[in-house]
């Protein structure tokens, strides 16, 4: 299945549910038999997604990043080479036009930190094919990109049992 039309979508803002509620969207697209690509950015480590992934032959997810935070004022060489490399590839597979819904998760944070261009990611929208939907997602979203994008969602953060003292859970969280 193809999409006539593919949009830019970007969910971010402080609140939980970016990075899953792509995968809501991804859910819904594979039931339609569409194919999803899902590059995250600053992350490696065995989210449920990733086992999820293995089971179903629609969803790819790919990692670039390291298992620990990157320090924003002064990242280490290997955060801004890994965060190229997913780039590149994220391109690869947007240009490649063989999956319908493309997900890059987390790339407003490698933004923000300026571990990749914004000329380069603008760029990617820019020049995808026609019928690949495009999520971005991931908090401080880049003005430039809020403007160039179709459909904007900001998750408002009004509670959180992290405040509460209740630790990242398991199949909840990652
Ligand atoms: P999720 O991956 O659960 O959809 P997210 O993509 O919206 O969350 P991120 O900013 O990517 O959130 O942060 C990921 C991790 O931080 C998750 O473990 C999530 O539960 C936690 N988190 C998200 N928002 C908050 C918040 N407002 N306070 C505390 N922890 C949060
Ligand atoms: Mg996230």
């Amino acid at each position: 299945m193809k999409l006539e039309k593919g949009l830019v979508q970007v969910y971010t803002g402080n609140g939980k549910g970016k990075t899953t509620a792509s995968l809501g969207l991804a859910l819904r697209a594979i039931g339609r038999g569409m194919k999803v690509y899902m590059v995250q950015f600053m992350k490696n480590a065995k989210y449920g997604e990733l086992l999820t992934a293995e089971k179903l032959s629609n969803l790819k997810i790919v990692q670039y990043g390291r298992d620990c935070f990157v320090n924003k004022e002064k990242p280490e060489k290997i955060d801004v080479e890994l965060a190229h490399k997913g780039l590149k590839h994220a391109e690869q597979i947007v240009m490649g036009g063989e999956y319908d819904l493309v997900i890059l998760d987390e790339i407003n944070v490698a933004l923000d930190f300026k571990l990749v261009s914004l000329e380069d990611v603008l760029g990617l929208i820019k020049n995808k094919p026609a019928h690949v939907e495009l999520v971005l997602t991931g908090r401080y979203a880049d003005k430039k990109i809020v403007e160039i994008a179709d459909l904007v969602t900001e998750m408002l953060d009004i509670k959180h049992p992290f405040r509460e003292g209740v630790r990242i859970r398991e199949g909840i969280d990652y």
